[in-house]
């Protein structure tokens, strides 16, 4: 645990700039520990290791979950009816099915869109132009809350290739009049800060390094 660093970002932070601990790979003890220092919301990649914690810390209310990951088709059920936050809806087929199981098992998930805004052949997203061009019609979907997009940088970029993208994400959301950017990690999480980001996806810099 990298409590220090927790403590130290969580003290820089602006007020609208808000916290994922990014839990995947981490036991459900580290999660209570950091927990107790006042983490409320915690972010998983994998349904069925998060549904374990989920399991053994349910006497936890104050614990909010998000799904940061691949959202796989056939996971999509379990994911609504677990989650209240989905950061990874990188599709609209998958927008329409979550918004379909939504309602019959009367949830309403808040959602991140993620986009494509490099071509990072290993990560998925919304193309930029067909999210806006779908914009009218996604809308309109039912039991669900689009609260903004997410978005994830290749790795290895310098600081300033970082910002431009991460800026893109930001303008992309202000004109559709979203709130939230989904965006910065523990590599970059000071240029996703200085962009606009509002939810930042913070794993290794304060659990420590991921075993797996
Ligand atoms: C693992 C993960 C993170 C956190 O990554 P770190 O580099 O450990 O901060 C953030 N977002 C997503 C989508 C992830 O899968």
């Amino acid at each position: 645990m990298e409590i220090s660093n927790y403590l130290q970002i969580k003290k820089k932070l602006p007020l609208n700039v808000r916290l994922l601990a990014v839990s995947k790979g981490f036991s459900s003890q580290e999660i209570k520990y950091i927990h107790n220092k006042g983490q409320n919301d915690f972010g998983e990649s994998r349904f069925q290791e998060a549904f374990e914690k989920q399991n053994l810390l349910k006497d936890f209310k104050n614990i909010k979950w998000h799904f940061i990951g691949r959202l796989q088709s056939n996971k999509i059920r379990k994911i609504v009816q677990n989650f209240e936050y989905i950061h990874s809806v990188d599709s609209y087929e998958k927008l329409i099915k979550i918004s379909k199981i939504s309602c019959e098992s009367n949830k309403n998930p808040l959602i991140m869109l993620q986009v494509k805004l490099s071509d990072d052949p290993s990560k998925g997203g919304f193309n930029p132009k067909v999210l806006e061009e779908k914009w009218d019609q996604i809308k309109q979907f039912k039991s669900i809350t689009i609260k903004g997009l997410m978005t994830i940088n290749p790795k290895g970029l310098s600081s300033k290739e970082n910002f431009k993208l991460f800026k893109e994400c930001r303008k992309l959301a202000d004109s559709l009049e979203l709130d939230d950017c989904s965006m910065g990690m523990s590599e970059d999480w000071e240029e996703a800060v200085d962009a606009g980001s509002t939810w930042l996806r913070l794993g290794s810099i304060i659990f420590g390094n991921r075993s797996i």
